[in-house]
């Protein structure tokens, strides 16, 4: 038998979390035509295994690679990583279904998070957003996400929605979910998302119930008078309960202020499964996270998006009353921040520098220079936080993850931001630092792990033909050395690849072929 693609003499860990097993596998198209033994068979291209794993490719579960995949289809820092598919729309913070003006409003105010996609673009729809990515590097998934749905429905204001504005946003949201997405997204320290109330988002997600689709919440730290039980774990909790949806939590796992209290962090949430809540969760494998400066400001400082956010730090009086709010909120945690990524080529300097570095260099407070820098680079600035100083921290934050990842639960979200040249090392790094760095250091089960990171995730999002390796299913896959597989990217230099990964497939072709981009660019809307 005659394949496109064989790889041979691997061991096969095959996403269902089974022990590892020595065989062949053929492709043929986009598919997985064969497994077992094939040491007779032909392939247009054969690879040789020996000694390496083949595993199904990777699911990121929460990438913001929305704004970056479409001014850099090819997603090296992805694809290296051995990541297949990608589920956007994270935080509920994107692009579509907005209206032009809207599209243009939205897209400067999340610059510095999601980077400057070309304008021109039709978002009006959520088939239209997923249009734009047929032919990127890696397979993409998406959810509806929260902040055009409010902008397109009550627009960039704050209220919760009701009302016909709430009978808008939910024709959308099932129009949404008609064209593919698996659920709704949002983040609630981001806006217009934190205005929302309780309510509004157990109307929203009686939609997804229906659907069968997941709801995705980073949890709400903003507006938390919102939210039931002051938001939080709570408040999510609440909105599974009432609406019957399914529940996934992004990034949730201890911190430095938290190290080694697992239990405590669950315990609200495995009280809410015995009910008979539908509860998935991810993290990723860092103590820190990355973000934008938006997610400081709370109410009316974000209403009309960027047009809005300008316009007020340009006049001195609201400039004042913002300054005030950031000093209340935690200088001494931000003067630790730094400038991960900055749009205009006036001011890449900072990229990289603490903001107390910045602000001392200028000469003004902490807060002050943020209001400023977002002024100058007109919103495309975004920020990352400071690794703990103990590195015991660190490391017992690294083991809460991969005992939170040993919970059938849960699978890996990197909260990638791939743009910026000091970005959080996450973006690079995130996969190969759980599969090899902490698996290895921990001493995890390799077949649960990668069960974790594939069949997991495919499972709860529907993705029915990808996740396993197994006849007929699409031939995403990765094949890596196990003893070696490692990342390279850190806080000081993140953009670096991690070593250790070979060979990556994305339906059926090879994307990486040792250790280097092949250009292809075989990566699909997954409908
Ligand atoms: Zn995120």
């Amino acid at each position: 038998m005659a394949f496109d693609v064989v790889i041979k003499n691997g061991t096969i860990v095959d996403g269902t979390g089974s022990p590892p097993v020595k065989a062949d596998i053929g492709v043929t198209g986009d598919r997985i035509s064969a497994l077992g033994d094939l040491s007779s068979a032909n392939g247009a291209r054969t690879i040789d295994a020996t000694g390496l794993t083949i595993a199904p490719g990777w699911i990121d579960t929460h990438a913001h690679s929305d704004g970056a995949l479409l001014n850099d289809p090819q997603h090296a820092n992805g694809l290296r990583q051995g990541i297949t598919t990608e589920i956007l729309d994270q935080d509920g913070l994107s692009y579509a279904p907005l209206s032009r003006d809207d599209y243009l409003n939205y897209r400067r105010y999340l610059a510095g998070l999601l980077g400057d996609p070309p304008e021109d673009l039709d978002m009006s729809t959520i088939a239209s957003f997923r249009s734009h990515y047929d032919g990127v590097g890696i397979n993409t998934v998406c959810l509806v996400p929260h902040g055009p749905l409010r902008i397109s429905s009550v627009g960039f204001v704050d209220a919760p929605i009701r009302g016909a504005d709430l009978d808008k946003a939910k024709a959308l949201l099932r129009q949404g979910l008609d064209e593919g997405a698996r659920g709704l997204a949002t983040g609630m320290s981001y806006y217009p998302n934190a205005y929302s109330d309780t309510e509004e988002l157990i109307e929203l997600c009686k939609v997804v119930a229906e659907y069968g689709g997941v709801y995705v919440t980073h949890l709400r730290d903003h507006e938390t008078d919102r939210g039931f039980g002051g938001g939080g774990v709570t408040e999510a909790l609440e909105i599974g309960r009432q609406s019957g949806v399914k529940v996934h939590f992004s990034h949730y796992r201890t911190q430095a202020d938290s190290a080694g209290q697992v239990d405590e962090l669950m315990a609200e949430i495995d009280a809410a499964k015995s009910e008979g809540v539908d509860i998935t969760l991810e993290c990723y494998p860092y103590p820190v996270g990355s973000s934008f400066p938006m997610s400081y400001f709370s109410g009316d400082f974000h209403e009309g998006g960027a047009d809005g956010v300008l316009e007020r730090l340009a006049d001195p009086a609201q400039r004042s009353k913002y300054i005030a709010m950031l000093e209340n909120y935690s200088v001494k945690a931000l003067a630790e921040n730094s400038w991960s990524v900055i749009g205009p080529e006036s001011h890449k300097h900072l990229e990289g520098m603490y903001f107390r570095d910045v602000a001392a260099e200028r000469g003004v407070s902490v807060p002050e220079m943020i209001c400023d820098v977002i002024l100058e680079t007109k919103l495309f600035c975004g920020s990352r936080g400071a690794p703990p100083h103990s590195a015991r921290l660190w490391r017992q934050v690294e083991a809460d993850v991969m005992a939170l990842l040993s919970r059938d639960d849960y699978m890996i979200g990197s909260d990638a931001i791939p743009i910026g040249e000091v970005c959080h090392p996450r973006a690079f790094g995130c996969f190969p630092r759980v599969v090899g760095r902490l698996r290895r250091r921990l001493g995890y089960p390799l077949e649960q792990v990668v069960q974790r990171l594939t069949q997991n995730p495919a499972n709860r999002f529907g993705l029915t033909d990808r996740g396993v390796l197994a006849e007929g299913k699409f031939a995403d896959i990765v094949v890596f050395d196990a003893d070696r597989i490692i990342d390279q990217s850190s806080f000081e230099d993140p953009r670096v690849h991690p070593a250790g990964i070979p060979y990556v497939i994305v339906n059926g072709k090879i994307a990486v072929d040792h250790e280097e981009l092949t250009g292809v660019l075989a990566g699909k809307p997954i409908p």
